[in-house]
């Protein structure tokens, strides 16, 4: 009884092929078998499934677009796009999982990193069998990345890192990290660090109210010895992990589709299903309107996403085009995760039904991977050529 319906109001899929189609169903049968019978008691207790770690890597959710030889899908934007929509659908917590994993360790580990170093991590970052996170925020440098104080020193056969990182899903868990930190002339270096290194932990943040089936926490680096052939040889300076955010944007503008799809679907058919007034509250007109709105919306954004993914393949995306999808995105699945917890009333407000969950989790997709304020700013430079944000 409880399928969920897509909405497809401008018959989008049209413009996808067979085997993308093939690839939501799967995704939709993993994240109904797997996800939305778990999802609600971790979020409720604040646990990361890390048994789904594995099963998204068989899944091949993990890093879609890179390669065969590396273990992963070689598959397009559109299937990764896809991917993401359908995971997010389930929790936006388990949707950053695959994010990090797959746009932030993966990408820069294939697109900067040596034959060696994709040889060695990525089948197994693909597989799951490895779980990965991005280290670029800090205390005290967040929206503003470039002024980072993590440090890189030369000592000769090897690197001192030190420097502490905030906010890193996956952390706790996590196998490696890709960390940002400048060398001794400032520049922005990439490396790997692995868990078991003298000096590298990983303190787990608690309390969040918000993406709690995620874990996140910081990276503390206290004289860490990186070994040299743990530096991502192929990237210097700040576009490294800007590059990256650019990957695991897009796949939030996907996500956020998803998990605006997943509010429109449950506000739909609770407004038919309960009565008020001896009416389904569906008859009323300020219903119609919320539902309405939540599917005009929900069709822009499904049109963004689809040509951003085809630029996405065509290698042509542009940063700003990317911040207007997330940040558009995401403000409408925020807005429509509002109004159908008002529409469930009551009921709205508890773990019954996804509404409360998506609402609080895509409050953190609103603030990471750049705020709204910051994409809002990016475009702002595009249009003028003037940066405001300094
Ligand atoms: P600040 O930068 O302090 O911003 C505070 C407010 O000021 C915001 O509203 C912002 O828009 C505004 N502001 C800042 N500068 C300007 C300006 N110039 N003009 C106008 N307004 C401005 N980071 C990682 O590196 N890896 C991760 O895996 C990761 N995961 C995360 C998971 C969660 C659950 C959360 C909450 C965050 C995560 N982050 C991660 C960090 C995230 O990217 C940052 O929180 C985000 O970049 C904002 O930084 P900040 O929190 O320091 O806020």
């Amino acid at each position: 009884t409880d399928i969920f319906e897509s909405p497809d109001f401008y018959e989008i899929d049209d413009l996808l092929t067979d085997e993308h189609k093939l690839i939501r169903q799967s995704v939709r049968d993993f994240v109904k078998k797997e996800i939305s019978p778990i999802i609600e008691d971790a979020c409720q207790r604040a646990v990361f499934p890390e048994h789904l770690v594995k099963k998204m890597g068989e899944m091949g959710i993990f890093g879609p677009t890179i390669p065969q030889e590396y273990g992963a899908g070689g598959l397009d934007y559109i299937s990764y796009g896809l991917m993401m929509q359908e995971i997010e659908r389930g929790d936006s917590g388990m949707r950053s999982t695959a994010s990090v994993q797959g746009s932030l360790v993966m990408f820069p580990i294939y697109a900067f990193g040596s034959e060696d170093q994709r040889h060695k991590y990525l089948p197994k970052l693909a597989s799951g069998d490895f779980l990965g996170c991005f280290g670029l925020t800090e205390p005290d440098f967040g929206s503003n990345p470039s002024g980072m104080k993590t440090n890189l020193k030369d000592m000769g056969d090897h690197f001192l890192l030190n420097g502490s990182k905030m906010w890193i899903s996956n952390a706790p868990k996590a196998d490696i990290a890709v960390v940002w930190a400048k060398n001794e002339q400032g520049r922005v270096k990439g490396v790997i660090a692995e868990r078991g290194m003298e000096g590298f932990s990983t303190p787990e943040i608690h309390g969040k109210w918000s993406l709690r089936a995620s874990c996140t926490g910081e990276l503390v680096f206290d004289n860490v010895k990186i070994p040299k052939e743990n530096i991502l040889p192929n990237i210097d300076g700040l576009k490294g992990p800007l590059k990256c955010l650019d990957n695991a944007r897009y796949g939030i503008a996907w996500g956020a589709l998803g998990a605006a799809m997943d509010c429109y679907d449950s506000a739909r058919r609770y407004a038919l299903e309960r009565i008020q007034f001896d009416k389904p509250i569906a008859s009323f007109q300020l219903i119609q309107k919320k539902l309405a709105e939540m599917l005009t919306e929900i069709t822009k954004a499904q049109l963004v996403c689809w040509r951003l993914g085809m630029l996405k393949n065509a290698g042509k995306a542009s940063s700003a085009q990317i911040s207007l999808a997330k940040r558009n995105n995401v403000e409408i699945a925020l807005n429509i995760a509002r109004e159908a917890r008002q529409i469930h009333g009551g009921m709205g407000i508890t773990g019954e039904y996804p509404i409360m969950r998506h609402m609080m989790n895509l409050e953190s997709v609103v603030t990471y991977e750049g705020t709204q304020d910051i994409h809002l700013l990016i475009l702002g430079k595009e249009i003028t050529g003037i940066q405001a944000f300094v």
